[in-house]
């Protein structure tokens, strides 16, 4: 039952209106509408990047608007994994760093660190690039890039905002074919 409303008097927008769905663990789900029909939005209050102003998102049982911040924060990097265009990876740090960075947030032993990192950057082609610059990659690489650091603690639940949005059809076509595979040998589900 969400419902976001964006701004105030005149520029008041209600983006959402008592949206209800479920979504069945392990599946695939596709949001599909036109371009500023809410799609995003339904997104980042699906994962607790944004609250409601009505309704409520409950996860494993857990109402995610609810959680105090520090939880909820701790409890995105453990669980959730994103590949959102507003998003993006750390331009300067390396390709390595980049992918390191949920296993900090979400406390991950050091010692289980490195395999991590590598298996994730395996995964997606990128093994040979852990030590370049993020943004000396190409866009598909990139693309790939946060594809890597949104699996690598291998989340239960895998959101994709348009995630070839800015690809070529091959690549694109690469990029959907590696979600879904990920979705199959991980049992994440997956909501694009
Ligand atoms: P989609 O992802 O389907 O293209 P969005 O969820 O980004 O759509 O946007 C839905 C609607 O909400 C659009 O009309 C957009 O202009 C509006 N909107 C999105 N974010 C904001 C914001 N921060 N402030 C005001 N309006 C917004
Ligand atoms: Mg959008």
């Amino acid at each position: 039952g969400v419902t976001r409303v964006y701004g105030k008097k005149e520029t008041r927008f209600k983006a959402l209106e008592h949206v209800s769905f479920e979504v069945p663990e392990g599946s695939t789900v596709a949001i599909i509408g036109k371009s500023g029909s809410g799609k995003s939005t339904l997104m980042h209050l699906m994962s607790g990047l944004d609250s409601a102003d009505e309704g409520r998102v409950v996860f494993h049982g857990k109402n995610v608007q609810e959680m105090k911040r520090k939880e909820a924060e701790k409890f995105r990097a453990r669980e959730m994994g994103f590949i959102f265009q507003s998003f993006f990876i750390e331009p300067n740090q390396s390709v390595y760093q980049n992918v390191m960075l949920p296993l900090e947030i979400g406390r991950v032993k050091l010692s289980a660190r490195k395999k991590m990192v590598m298996e994730a950057l395996e995964s997606v082609e990128l093994a040979d690039k852990s030590k370049a610059r993020a943004r000396d990659l190409s866009g598909g690489q990139k693309q790939r890039l946060a594809i890597a650091r949104a699996i690598v603690h291998k989340p239960k639940l895998i959101f994709a905002d348009e995630p070839t949005g800015n690809l070529d059809s091959a690549t694109g076509e690469k990029i959907i074919q590696l979600l879904f595979s990920l979705n199959k040998t991980m049992g994440s589900t997956l909501v694009i």
